[in-house]
């Protein structure tokens, strides 16, 4: 571990490092508050141990900015107070200030060496929960069958990336894909082969959009989702194109297809246009939606963008 002394006495300082020292770690030294903040934010180590009297800014003012500062950055660093004066209020003040242990000084070398290993024990534990809790984020934001988002992801983006249009007034365009005659598919070819082509679809989506807030998901079933932030109408009409040829282009057989001899989609288009008031998500989702079911119903394989007349026939 790294490990930061703070300690305005110098013969402390050196005792304290001495023992750290031997115990394998690596050694820090401040000799005041603001020193040890300051040599906090430089070194960002993985303990703090820490005098309570010292000048200017002592050790609980000291704990407090350093617990402070953690919580920005999201990290937990546990500190153990040093002092001479051992009284009930000195270490439920220290317990308040941040602190996680309080220690008598002289302090035992014995004692030191155990309490750091304690220390390192609950940070390690610490941080596999927190890797734990974040592969669990992803994981719940990832479909299964295509590893590309899953609908709570898409959901949860879409309320975002409206807010931020929003603010910034760019446009916000949704493409709603979904897989021509799929049952059809699924019924001749079977559900193992209907999978694989939905993998197919999920790779395409993942392709088409380059840019880095774009995100592609699986609404569920055969129907995908793309959403494009900062882009218009054209842009999004021009994209909702390419994605409509790259699926033709994988050249899947669909011999049960009314519309074509391979696997296409159809896709409808919505764009959000904040300056020209205000939407909720459902109501974008719902005018892309009705794109595709114009698409459906005029012939598949196709492209639709919605127009001011949908939304005017959905309200
Ligand atoms: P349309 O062109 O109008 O979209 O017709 P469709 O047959 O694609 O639409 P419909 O909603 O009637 O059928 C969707 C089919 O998609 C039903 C089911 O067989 C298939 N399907 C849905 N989810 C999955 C899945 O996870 N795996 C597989 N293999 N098939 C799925
Ligand atoms: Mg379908
Ligand atoms: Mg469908």
């Amino acid at each position: 571990m790294k490990v930061l002394i703070v300690d305005d006495t110098e013969t402390n300082l050196e005792l304290t490092s001495l023992y750290v020292n031997r115990a394998g770690h690596e050694v820090i030294t401040a000799q005041d508050g603001e020193q040890g903040i300051e040599a906090f934010i430089a070194h960002q180590p993985d303990l703090v141990l820490l005098d309570v009297n010292m000048p200017n800014v002592d050790g609980y003012d000291c704990a407090k900015e350093i617990r402070s500062k953690c919580q920005e950055g999201n990290l937990w660093v546990p500190i153990i107070f040093l002092s001479a004066i051992i009284t009930d209020e000195a270490i439920v003040r220290g317990i308040e200030a941040g602190g996680d242990d309080y220690l008598p000084k002289p302090v035992s070398q014995a004692v030191l060496q155990a309490k750091l290993k304690a220390m390192q024990r609950i940070a390690l534990m610490r941080q596999e929960l927190q890797d734990a809790s974040e592969r669990l984020r992803k994981l719940s934001s990832i479909d299964g069958l295509t590893q590309i988002y899953n609908r709570r992801h898409f959901d949860e983006s879409l309320r975002k990336e409206m807010a931020q249009a929003e603010r910034t007034g760019a446009p916000l365009s949704l493409l709603i894909c979904d897989v021509d005659h799929f049952k059809a598919y699924n019924d001749h070819y079977g559900h193992v082969q209907g999978d694989e082509a939905l993998k197919a679809v999920a790779v395409a989506l993942d392709t088409i959009s380059s840019r880095p807030h774009d995100i592609a998901a699986r609404l569920g079933g055969e129907e995908f989702v793309l959403l494009l932030p900062a882009t218009a109408r054209q842009g999004a009409a021009k994209l909702a194109g390419e994605l409509v040829q790259v699926i033709r282009d994988l050249d899947i057989p669909h011999a049960k297809s009314p519309s074509a001899k391979y696997l296409t989609v159809s896709v409808g288009a919505a764009t959000y246009r904040p300056n020209h008031g205000h939407a909720s998500p459902e109501t974008v989702i719902g005018s892309a939606d009705l794109a595709l079911y114009e698409a459906k119903q005029t012939g598949r394989n196709q492209v639709k963008t919605h127009t001011e007349h949908h939304l005017s026939r959905k309200q």
